[in-house]
């Protein structure tokens, strides 16, 4: 009989979301007639733009007509749309160094599996929860967490001796954005100790100031020798559930032996995966047109404008705010209360959810994530319960 596998021991049952439901749930039994929001799940919540749509709603109809119908395309997606994006975030490198994807997760995944076990991995603690569990998954001979805390600006020092760092700009949880002197550091010390960096750029579309903060991290100099960037459509423009993104592989990577990074990506591509839809994706060439760009940008500036009316009313209220200047999110310090105590009082004095900062690793405790996601007149309204 089929064994399971003996690393799944290792995993915590996916804890976080469904025990924030389960409060949730738990407490509405008890007092039903609540006005609950979430500043929880990053999630979007604004209506896609009426380029972007009637683009989706054409390549849909498309489907319906001899002369419109496709089946499969290439795994590696559209070229206008590989275009499209060099032409908008890349223009230093090549559309056949982009790989279309159905979004950020899946390509870190097959990332994962590309790379195997046979690697020392680090991430930054907190984190999104994909790349150390991903890791875990894999069995990866070695893991280091590193300590993202005020103390060190949330940047960690990198220790010698990795194959591969998971780096997240701006930070999901912490709303960090590195400097350009900042992520520089990081692509000198990868060059130095031969290091690959997973950059994951699925906020980049936040960063208030790119003057200052890089929005990809081919904006520094010999990155493309040392790092893959993946990202999204998701949180660029709204396309959680329509589900695209892409990976930048440079050419110019290798592994220690001299093989091409970017061929073994390809030929793995082509075996586990089929490309993203093509209605998914002619929506991603209208998001990146003159006219969809600048409608997300729109959307983009709402929720930003959320972030800072949420940190001004938490700053008001007494509380210490990070993040919420470059990233969606704001990351709450109560040197005093535990993660979850917090959260039990905000869900239980302030009808709000908001997310324990612990379910992020170690170094979160202590901390709740803000999400800025929401319609403005649902966050204007709660403004008066975080600091009455
Ligand atoms: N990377 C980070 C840091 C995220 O926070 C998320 C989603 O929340 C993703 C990747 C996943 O993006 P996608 O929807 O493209 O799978």
């Amino acid at each position: 009989m089929l064994k399971r596998p003996h690393h799944f021991e290792r995993f915590q049952s996916a804890y976080l979301f469904s025990e924030i439901e389960a409060r949730k749930a738990e407490f509405l039994k008890k007092r039903p007639e609540a006005q609950l929001v979430s500043l929880g799940i990053g999630d979007t919540k604004l209506p896609l733009p009426s380029v972007v749509v009637e683009a989706l709603v054409r390549a849909a109809a498309e489907l319906g007509t001899e002369e419109g119908y496709s089946g499969y395309g290439r795994t590696e997606g559209m070229n206008l749309l590989r275009e499209a994006l060099v032409r908008r975030f890349y223009p230093h490198l090549s559309p056949s160094e982009i790989f279309i994807s159905d979004g950020a997760k899946s390509d870190l995944g097959r990332l994962q599996m590309i790379f195997g076990s046979k690697c020392v991995v680090a991430v930054q603690d907190p984190a999104y929860p994909v790349y150390l569990e991903g890791s875990l998954f894999q069995e990866v001979e070695g893991l280091h967490l590193l300590p993202c805390l005020p103390e060190n600006h949330f940047l960690p020092s990198l220790p010698e001796g990795i194959d591969l760092l998971y780096l997240c700009n701006p930070n999901n949880p912490t709303g960090k954005a590195l400097t350009f002197e900042e992520l520089e550091a990081v692509v000198r010390c990868a060059e130095k100790n031969r290091f690959l960096i997973i950059y994951d750029g699925a906020y980049a579309a936040y960063i208030q100031d790119p003057t200052r903060y890089p929005s990809s991290i081919y904006a520094i100099e010999g990155a493309e020798r040392v790092a893959i960037e993946v990202n999204s459509f998701s949180k660029l423009a709204g396309f959680t559930g329509v589900r695209l993104g892409w990976s930048v592989i440079p050419k110019a990577l290798t592994f220690s032996c001299g093989g091409s990074i970017w061929k073994d990506f390809s030929r793995f591509n082509q075996l586990l995966f089929n490309g993203a839809s093509n209605i998914a994706q002619k929506g991603g060439l209208a998001v990146l047109s003159d006219e969809g760009y600048g409608a997300t940008q729109r959307s983009i500036a709402l929720t930003m404008e959320n972030a800072a009316l949420l940190k001004a009313a938490f700053e008001r209220a007494g509380y210490t705010v990070y993040g919420g200047k470059h990233a969606p999110y704001l990351w709450i310090h109560t040197p005093d209360i535990p993660s979850w105590e917090l959260f039990q009082i905000f869900l239980e004095e302030k009808e709000l959810i908001v997310t324990p900062g612990s379910g992020y690793g170690l170094s979160g405790e202590h901390f709740i994530r803000v999400s800025a996601f929401g319609k403005p007149s649902t966050i204007r309204s709660i403004l008066e319960r975080i600091a009455p």
